[in-house]
C-alpha cells in the first residue's frame, strides 16, 4: 500500500494514496532510527474524491503471510545477533570500567584496613559474577547466531540429507536464536548498568542506551510470547516431534565428547539430565492434549529450552578451548592462556548459576500449573 499510486506498468504516479503520517513514535530506545505512525483510508488524501487506500496484491491472495516468513525467519536470527551485540557492547564498556574503577579493599587481606591501597572493582566477587554472567551471555549468544546462520547455509548448500537436517534444526531454534539473546543479552546490560554504579544510570556512559536499545527485542519480530506459543505449540511437536529428536541427536553426540574430557564430564552430565526434563516436560504438557494446559506456560518453557540449548553449546566452546589447552600452543598466541580458561570459566558459570534454573521453569509446565490460565480480568 503505497504513498503514491501505482500504474499497471509498475511505475509511480503523482497522485497521493489515502495514507497519512499521523506523528513520530517517540521510543524508550533506536532512536537513531525513525519509527512513524501511518493512518490508512482516512480519508485525507481521498483517491478520485473517496476516503480509503488503495492496495496493489503482490503475489497470489493468502499467500501473504507464508511470504513473510521467508523474510522472518532470518530476520529472527538478525534480530538475535542484533541483542547479542547490544550485550557485548555492554560487556565490553563495564569491563573496561570494572579494570578501572578504585573502591574497596580485598575481604580477605584486611577489607576493613584503610591504609591499604583500594583496588579495582574487577577483583570483587561480585563484580565478577556479573561480568562473567555477560560473557556467558553474549559469547554463547554469539555461538547460537552464528550456528543458526550456518544452518541456514547449510539448508541451501547442503545434501539433500544435511539440508533437511538443517531445515528442522532452524525450525527448532529460530524462536531460541531470537528470544534467548533478546531477554538474557537485556539482561546482560542491566548486569553493565550495575557494575558501573552510578554512573551506569547517567548519560555520561553509554550502557543506559544498550538497555533501553536492547528492550526492544523481545518485543519485534515476534513477541516473546508468541516464540514461546511456537516453540511449544508448533516446532516441538511438528513431524511427530521430528526436529527434537535432530536436536537431541546432536546435543548427545556432544555429551558423548565431554564424557572423555576431564573437567567436563560433569557438565555432559547435567546436559543429560537437561535434555531429559525439557522432553519429559514437553510430553507432560501435552499429555492431555488440551492446547489450554500445554500452552499455559509456554514462556517458561521457552526459557528453560533456551537455557538446555545454550548449556550445549557452552559445551561445545568448553571442548573447544579444552582441545585448544591440550594443542599446547596456544600461549604463543596474542590472546594468550587466560582467553580459554576464561572461556572455561564461562562454561562453569552457566552450568553452575544459570542451567539450575530450568527446574522451576518446567516444574510449571510439567504440572500444566493454571495459575496464570485461570486468573480471572476482575481479579486484577
Ligand atoms: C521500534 C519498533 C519498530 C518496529 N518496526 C516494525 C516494522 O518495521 N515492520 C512491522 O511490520 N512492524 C514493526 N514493529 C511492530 C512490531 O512487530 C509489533 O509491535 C510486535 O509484533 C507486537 O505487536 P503489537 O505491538 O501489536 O502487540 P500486541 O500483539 O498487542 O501484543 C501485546 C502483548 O500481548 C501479548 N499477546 C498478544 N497476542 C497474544 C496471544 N495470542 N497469546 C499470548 N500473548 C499474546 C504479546 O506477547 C505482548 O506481550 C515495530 C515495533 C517497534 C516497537
Amino acid at each position: 500500500m503505497p504513498r503514491r499510486l501505482v500504474k499497471a506498468d509498475g511505475s509511480i504516479t503523482d497522485q497521493r494514496n489515502d495514507v497519512a503520517l499521523a506523528g513520530l513514535n517517540h521510543k524508550l530506545g533506536y532512536r537513531g532510527t525513525v519509527n512513524t505512525l501511518l493512518n490508512f483510508g482516512e480519508g485525507k488524501f481521498p483517491v478520485n474524491g473517496q476516503a480509503g487506500a488503495v492496495g496493489y496484491l503482490i503475489g497470489q491472495q493468502g499467500e501473504g503471510l507464508k511470504c513473510m516468513f521467508t523474510l522472518m525467519n532470518e530476520a529472527r536470527i538478525g534480530v538475535g545477533l542484533g541483542a547479542t551485540m547490544l550485550g557485548y557492547a555492554g560487556y565490553e564498556a563495564s569491563l573496561t570500567y570494572a579494570k578501572e574503577r578504585p573502591q574497596g579493599r580485598h575481604v580477605a587481606t584486611g577489607g576493613k584496613d584503610h591504609s591499604a591501597p583500594q583496588i579495582p572493582i574487577i577483583e570483587h566477587t561480585d563484580v565478577k559474577r556479573m561480568l562473567l554472567m555477560q560473557k556467558a551471555v553474549v559469547e554463547g549468544g554469539l555461538a547460537l547466531g552464528l550456528l543458526c546462520s550456518q544452518l541456514v547455509d547449510d539448508e541451501l548448500t547442503g545434501s539433500a540429507e544435511q539440508g533437511e537436517n538443517a531445515r528442522l534444526l532452524l525450525e527448532l531454534l529460530t524462536p531460541i536464536a531470537k528470544s534467548w539473546p533478546s531477554e538474557w543479552a537485556q539482561e546482560a546490560n542491566s548486569q553493565a548498568i550495575q557494575i558501573l554504579g552510578g554512573y551506569g544510570y547517567t548519560r555520561d556512559f553509554p550502557v543506559e542506551q544498550y538497555w533501553r536499545d536492547n528492550r526492544l527485542n523481545m518485543i519485534h519480530e515476534g513477541t516473546h510470547g508468541i516464540q514461546g506459543l511456537d516453540l511449544l505449540g508448533r516446532k516441538v511437536v511438528m513431524n511427530g516431534g521430528k526436529a527434537l529428536s535432530v536436536l537431541a541427536e546432536r546435543i548427545s553426540q556432544t555429551i558423548q565428547k565431554a564424557g572423555h574430557v576431564p573437567g567436563l564430564a560433569e557438565h555432559g552430565t547435567a546436559l543429560a539430565q537437561a535434555l531429559q526434563k525439557v522432553g519429559a516436560a514437553t510430553k507432560a504438557a501435552w499429555s492431555t492434549g488440551v492446547p489450554e494446559e500445554a500452552l499455559a506456560n509456554a514462556t517458561p518453557y521457552l526459557q528453560a529450552f533456551g537455557h538446555t540449548v545454550l548449556a550445549w553449546i557452552w559445551l561445545e566452546l568448553a571442548l573447544a578451548a579444552k582441545a585448544a589447552q591440550a594443542e599446547g600452543t596456544w600461549d604463543k598466541r596474542p590472546e594468550g592462556p587466560g582467553f580459554l580458561q576464561g572461556k572455561l570459566a564461562a562454561a562453569d558459570y552457566f552450568f553452575a548459576y544459570e542451567l539450575p534454573k530450568i527446574d522451576a521453569w518446567l516444574g510449571v509446565v510439567s504440572r500444566r500449573d493454571l495459575t496464570c490460565a485461570k486468573a480471572q480480568a476482575d481479579w486484577f
